[in-house]
């Protein structure tokens, strides 16, 4: 890993930006690897952590990413700078449910943004992956508390999020157009692959 990313994983780490860990964006990027994914979406940009090492797989790979927090977002147009991938990487100022992406055909798409809407991130995009290519989909283990049954946690709104998250994994096993597997890497990845011609 060069210098530039790790100050900026350094940095982020020390402000609490949830990034991926180790072990899960290791994943990822092997992953983009073997498939020889060249046009990627993310959502859930951040401070462009994710994006910046997903970027630095190949030099052909072009990525879109959206943030929608103004801090991050800005944090995140410095870094891609100082990490010199501003050729590689579009970044989207924008809530993703708001946005509309001109036809595009991605051969893989991101998901790690607010954990209550995966659902509608994965309907409403999958429109724009081709066919044969994957959404994958981070914290599907939450810190470990998706196992737990929903009785045992205490805080309300943790409890919604895990419901959420509960539910969207039912929504992947019952789709049809989508072969997904589990992978007990980072917090919890999900890879569909769309299997629907
Ligand atoms: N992928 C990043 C981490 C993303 S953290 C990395 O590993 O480096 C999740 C981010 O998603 C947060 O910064 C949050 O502001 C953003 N987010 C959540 N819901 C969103 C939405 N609907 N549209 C755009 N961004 C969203
Ligand atoms: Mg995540």
């Amino acid at each position: 890993m060069d210098m530039v990313i790790k100050e900026i994983k350094k940095d982020a780490l020390a402000e609490g930006i949830p990034i991926m860990l180790d072990d899960g964006i290791e994943f990822l990027c092997n992953f983009i690897k073997e498939h020889e994914c060249k046009k990627i979406l993310e959502i859930g940009a951040a401070v462009g952590y994710s994006a910046i090492m997903m970027a630095n797989v190949d030099e052909k790979i072009n990525i879109t990413t959206i943030e929608r927090d103004e801090k991050r977002y800005l944090k995140a147009l410095e870094n891609i700078k100082k990490a010199d991938k501003e050729k590689q990487i579009k970044l989207i100022y924008n809530d993703a449910l708001n946005i509309n992406i001109e036809d595009e055909e991605f051969d893989l798409i991101f998901i790690d943004a607010a954990k209550a809407q995966n659902i509608k991130f994965f309907q409403r995009f999958g429109l724009y992956l081709k066919s044969h290519g994957f959404i994958i989909t981070d914290n599907l283990n939450f810190h470990g508390l998706v196992d737990k049954d929903l009785e045992e946690i205490e805080s309300k709104n943790v409890r919604g999020i895990v419901r959420k998250i509960k539910e969207f994994k039912e929504f992947l096993l019952e789709n049809n157009d989508y072969e997904t597997v589990f992978y007990d890497v980072g917090d919890g990845i999900s890879v569909s692959e769309k299997i629907k011609e």
